[in-house]
């Protein structure tokens, strides 16, 4: 069960968005100000954040930046106000990892939430090893063999595999393996995806061209069958 810490102190939307989590199998904790949600957040380490930006006693934009300076990673999402893009900005700078202008839908915000903590859960959860028909992959050790033979997977490869493994069967859309698998690097696109895919699957399928376990989601991207069926 993730843990969520809502900072609000609007009373309303703060009731609304507990019954919202509680009802969506959260553990809600909630703040009603800067400071105690700061306090909060430090304390009972949770999954994800959810923070007001106007609050008493400490703003939003200093609750976050006190927890970044703190080294917390939590993913922030900031609620704001209609028409205060440049505070939204200003809440990026200061290490919010999205926002959401009020007044928001609770799907739209529940979906955002999300995948906020979808963006952060492959850090905890990725596989060491993967066997499959006579293939054995070590992802720490960057080795991996096709009975007992060496197998050439190249760094890319094993990010995007292991990746692809750690959220099955979920699909993984092309932006997010761009962004987790590539990060910065702006040379890329969404083809660069698809070409890694094909050298990954010519060397793990036995006919990459009916692939059974790397699977492709069409307009989305790609997934991984634990099973093939
Ligand atoms: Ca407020």
């Amino acid at each position: 069960m993730s843990r969520i810490l809502v900072i609000e102190d609007e009373l309303p939307l703060q009731r609304a968005l507990t019954d919202n989590f509680t009802f969506e199998r959260y553990e809600v904790i909630v703040a009603g100000d800067g400071e105690t949600g700061c306090r909060l957040a430090l304390e009972k380490k949770p999954d994800v954040v959810i923070l007001d930006l106007m609050l008493p006693r400490m703003s939003g934009y200093e609750v976050c930046r006190k927890l970044r300076a703190a080294g917390v990673s939590t993913p922030i999402l900031m609620l704001t106000a209609r028409g205060e893009e440049a505070d939204r900005v200003v809440g990026l700078d200061l290490g919010a990892d999205d926002y959401v202008t009020k007044p928001f839908s609770l799907r739209e915000l529940s979906a955002r939430v999300r995948a906020l903590l979808r963006r952060s859960a492959p850090l905890r959860t990725l596989p060491d090893s993967l066997r499959l028909n006579g293939i054995d992959i070590d992802f720490r050790a960057y080795q991996a063999t096709r009975d007992g033979a060496p197998l050439e997977l190249t760094r890319k490869e094993y990010h995007l595999l292991r990746l692809l493994v750690s959220r099955a069967p979920e699909a993984v859309t092309r932006d997010e393996l761009l962004n987790q698998v590539w990060g910065e690097d702006t040379h890329v696109t969404e083809r660069t995806v698809d070409t890694h895919v094909a050298n990954l699957r010519a060397k793990i399928e036995r006919d990459s061209r009916q692939p059974r376990r790397l699977l492709t989601v069409h307009g989305v991207g790609y997934r991984w069958a634990a099973e093939s069926s």
